[in-house]
């Protein structure tokens, strides 16, 4: 690949420090809190229940830790089954895999690209036929955006199966007023070196039930029951979060809506350069949501574009610009070959159409305006042929493709 070197790296979510961190990583030292507990965790805690609107949360290594923590506190055993969305990292469904279970993968709907409501509705009323309903729905919001949490919801209490939400990717996106992560029986967020926020690796579990948690922090530190002697009555782990690295999470916390301003700044950007280009429509943010933006990503019609996704994304490759397909299914990964899986219905399989046809583009935070201008003046001269060539929009929409954003559901930026 060719890669000119005077084109410096432009990374599609790179850390962004708010310069505050030293201090609290310093409280860390001088009080000599260096351990997986201490000051900086529980008021991280405190902090980020307070931020989301939860009654509590335990700071634990990663968001992966966080989901298996969920599904060790929902009895999830060997035989067990996990209904997990199939759009996502395959972080969602490992823990499902590190207990024994078989996840089943949920396909997507068009219009938020998470958990499709019909597809979880039909999965649970073949389980709830066989006899062996799931012990857990783990919902994903993708890219920032929830899921049609109050749809979703309503099916798994129809059959009294407890949500976890997958927020990895949705800190401070909001669902018709409430916090992205705080609907479920539990919630999760990452704060990994890419994520709107970042403790360089971090994670959080959130319940609206304190017991539940205080649970969690007993499991999440070897399970080690009330003796000196250090005394074990279950199998635990060492899912603590570093005092120091909960320092560096609360100072990047005091920063958060910041962030997700910048990053709807971003993709509100690429939003009004490249709307008007036929083929390519954005992810689509659902009436009533407000997505952090995490990353801004769009799906193209190769048929109206003249250019297909893959040739898009080598272009920028070409130009040391990180862009990446949209996640591969999980049911169509290799680990999790024979899984069941429900599509979105008979004809739509939504997941798998837009990891054919979606990428995300650069969206750090603390990308510099001119850096943005690179990434489209790439996709602009790249596009510029094809575009001509099939200018006019075709009457035909396909299904899977979402609507781009128009002007109506672009909510405005608060300043
Ligand atoms: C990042 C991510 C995770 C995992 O979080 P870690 O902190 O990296 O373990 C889980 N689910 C989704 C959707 C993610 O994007």
């Amino acid at each position: 690949m060719k890669v000119l070197k005077s084109r410096q790296r432009l990374f599609l979510s790179a850390p962004h420090m708010s310069g505050n961190e030293q201090k609290y990583i310093q409280e860390a030292f001088d009080s000599n809190w260096i351990a997986p507990l201490g000051p900086n965790v529980d008021a991280f805690e405190r902090e980020l229940a307070a931020c989301v609107g939860i009654e509590a949360a335990a700071a634990v290594s990663s968001g992966t830790a966080a989901i298996h923590l969920a599904l060790r506190l929902l009895d999830v055993k060997s035989g067990d089954r996990v209904f997990c969305s199939s759009l996502t990292f395959v972080a969602s469904a490992n823990p499902v895999v590190y207990l024994g279970a078989e996840p089943v993968f949920i396909d997507s709907e068009p219009e938020t690209w998470n958990m499709s409501p019909q597809a979880l509705q039909r999965a649970m009323e073949a389980a709830c036929r066989e006899g062996k309903l799931p012990k857990a729905v783990i919902v994903v919001h993708l890219y920032g955006q929830s899921a049609k949490m109050d749809e979703i919801l309503a099916v798994c209490g129809e059959y009294d199966v407890p949500v976890i939400e997958d927020a990895a990717e949705s800190l401070g996106s909001t669902y018709k007023g409430r916090a992205s992560g705080t609907m479920g029986k539990y919630g999760i967020y990452s704060f990994n070196g890419n994520k709107i926020i970042t403790t360089s690796g971090g994670g959080m579990l959130v319940s609206r039930n304190a017991e539940d948690i205080a649970k969690a922090r007993f499991l999440a530190t070897q399970a080690r029951d009330p003796a000196p002697h250090y005394q074990h009555s279950q199998m635990g782990y060492n899912y603590r979060l570093s005092n120091v690295l909960a320092g560096i999470g609360r100072a990047q916390l005091e920063v958060l809506p910041d962030r997700v301003n910048a990053r709807r700044r971003i993709s509100e950007r690429y939003f009004q350069e490249l709307a008007d280009v036929p083929g390519i429509r954005f992810m689509p943010e659902l009436e009533n949501t407000r997505s952090n933006r995490w990353l801004t990503a769009l799906a193209v019609d190769e048929r109206e574009l003249g250019v297909s996704r893959d040739h898009l994304l080598r272009s920028l490759a070409e130009d040391n610009i990180e862009a990446r397909p949209v996640w591969k299914p999980l049911h169509l990964q290799p680990l999790f070959e024979g899984a069941a899986y429900y599509s979105h219905d008979e004809q739509h399989h939504v997941a798998e159409q837009l990891f054919q046809t979606g990428l995300c583009l650069p969206s750090g935070s603390n990308m510099a305006e001119e850096d943005q201008t690179r990434v489209i003046e790439c996709l602009k001269s790249i596009l510029k042929k094809g575009w001509r060539k099939k200018r006019g929009m075709s009457e035909e929409r396909k299904f899977m493709l979402p609507k781009q954003f128009s002007a109506k559901t672009f909510t405005p930026l608060k300043s």
